[in-house]
């Protein structure tokens, strides 16, 4: 049996979903983090359990051919990059692969057979998958020698490590955070940054315990600056209350040729590339022809809503954050859509009322923890003609599509999208088909 400390060596063979390498030892099986399959390594063992454990990469005997240098200097101690450390194609495998693997482990789905006639596609990957984040939240504060530093959190701690090039964020995060730095405030707790990308406009939030000033120079470009009070003593970064300093207090952003407002409190997509493509393959599984009645359920602010309501008849979203629906309603407005209706509540509970509209189309966007069953047995007595489920996790997709398939639904298309470089996270977008339903060819 191993022990504590002891020094082994594994060859990777695989990466767990959380992206930690796997390698195997005769029937025993080790996670080793930072490690990429293809490297021989060795590591001194951490936690033993019956059949696999826990070990720390000491050295890099025979790298993977997969293996790059990470840019950034620090992605192993902040851990947000996990995948730094191998080249964006195998990333892009590596995320496809989690979803088969979920599919046909939960799902029970055969992606491989011609008879299932499951088309399976590529993860849609970003050309240049750097500086990719449209938001950057950095918490700021003093280091043991009193010095102002911002940059984020150690893992599992409130000790900030001083980062303030991120290199997933953009170029102008540096200058605005040493802007800020200089006018520190013991009672400053975060610095929020927003862009549009396709406007060009920048926001930055400074949040406090209390109100004080705040002064961007002209030279920063900055839309607007604003001010977020945050007293409370909890994990959440943002406060109820918030003051505009300079500008209008919000910005604007694009996707495709829709406009969005964006406050500090607002939720929009962090990665507005992969976003455009993200809701083309939702609106193009949807196959609207301009006669469809559509649900949007889990809208946010509506984005995929109004993607969707220049193609159908009607479209409903139903979302629970009702500021969020505020937003959606106004830019509905600010589009000039006026084909789109918004309800506030549960998508399990808003779609059971009876007085609204059979939808030809159900899109589903759900949070990690995918779909209420209260909704999918809704859904399932609405027969929508097609389901489009858009997911950040494919775990409780695999969950959900299972239920759906049970219920008269066949699965149609896959296709995973990289809205998270270098992170193990993948996006995903799936059409779903009654099988009453003739598909057109
Ligand atoms: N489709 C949007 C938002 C997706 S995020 C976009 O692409 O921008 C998932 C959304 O589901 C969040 O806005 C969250 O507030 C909402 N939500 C969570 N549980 C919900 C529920 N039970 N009913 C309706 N909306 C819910």
């Amino acid at each position: 049996m191993f022990s504590k400390n002891q020094t082994i060596e594994v060859k990777i063979v695989d990466l767990s979903h959380e992206g930690e390498g796997i390698g195997k030892s005769n029937a025993f099986t080790w996670f080793i983090k930072d490690t990429v399959p293809g490297d021989t390594v060795e590591a001194s063992v951490m936690k033993v359990k019956k059949t696999y454990g826990y070990a720390r990469l000491q050295k890099i005997i025979i790298p993977s051919p997969d293996r790059v240098k990470p840019l950034c200097p620090i992605a192993r101690a902040c851990g947000g990059c996990s995948l730094q450390d191998m080249n964006y194609e195998a990333q892009l495998e590596f995320k496809k692969n989690k979803v088969k693997n979920n599919l046909e482990r939960i799902g029970e789905f055969d992606l491989d057979s011609e008879d299932a006639g499951i088309e399976f596609f590529d993860t849609i990957g970003m050309d240049d998958p750097w500086r990719y984040r449209n938001k950057a939240q950095y918490p700021i504060g003093l280091d043991r020698n009193g010095n102002v530093i911002a940059g984020f959190y150690a893992m599992h701690s409130h000790n900030i490590i001083s980062c303030e090039d991120c290199l997933i964020g953009i170029k102008e995060n540096k200058a605005i955070i040493e802007c800020i730095k200089k006018q520190y405030d013991p009672s400053m707790r975060h610095i929020l940054i927003r862009k549009g990308f396709k406007t060009g406009q920048i926001m930055v939030c400074v949040v406090a315990s209390k109100k004080i000033k705040v002064v961007m120079p002209p030279e920063l470009g900055i839309t607007t600056t604003v001010l977020n009070i945050n007293d409370k003593d909890t994990n959440v970064i943002l406060g109820d209350k918030t003051i505009v300093l300079d500008g209008p207090g919000y910005i604007e952003d694009y996707i495709g040729n829709l406009k969005f407002r964006i406050s500090a409190q607002s939720f929009f997509q962090v990665n507005p590339v992969q976003v455009e493509k993200l809701y083309g393959k939702a609106v193009e599984f949807a196959g609207l022809t301009g006669c469809e009645t559509v649900w949007d359920l889990y809208c946010g602010i509506g984005t995929i809503t109004l993607s969707l309501a220049e193609k159908a008849k009607m479209v409903y979203g139903v979302e629970v954050v009702e500021p969020a629906i505020r937003d959606a309603e106004e830019n509905a407005g600010l589009n000039g859509i006026n084909n789109a209706r918004f309800y506030v509540g549960k998508a399990e509970e808003v779609i059971l009322r009876d007085d609204f509209e059979k939808p030809d189309v159900v899109v589903v966007d759900p949070p990690r923890k995918g779909c209420d069953e209260v909704c999918l047995d809704t859904i399932l007595k609405m027969k929508p003609d097609r389901i489009v489920y858009v997911s950040c996790d494919s775990a409780t997709l695999a969950r959900d599509l299972k239920i759906l398939c049970a219920g008269g639904y066949e699965l149609k298309k896959v296709q995973p999208v990289d809205m998270f470089p270098h992170t193990v996270h993948v996006e995903c977008v799936v059409l779903l088909s009654h099988i009453s339903c003739v598909e057109p060819k």
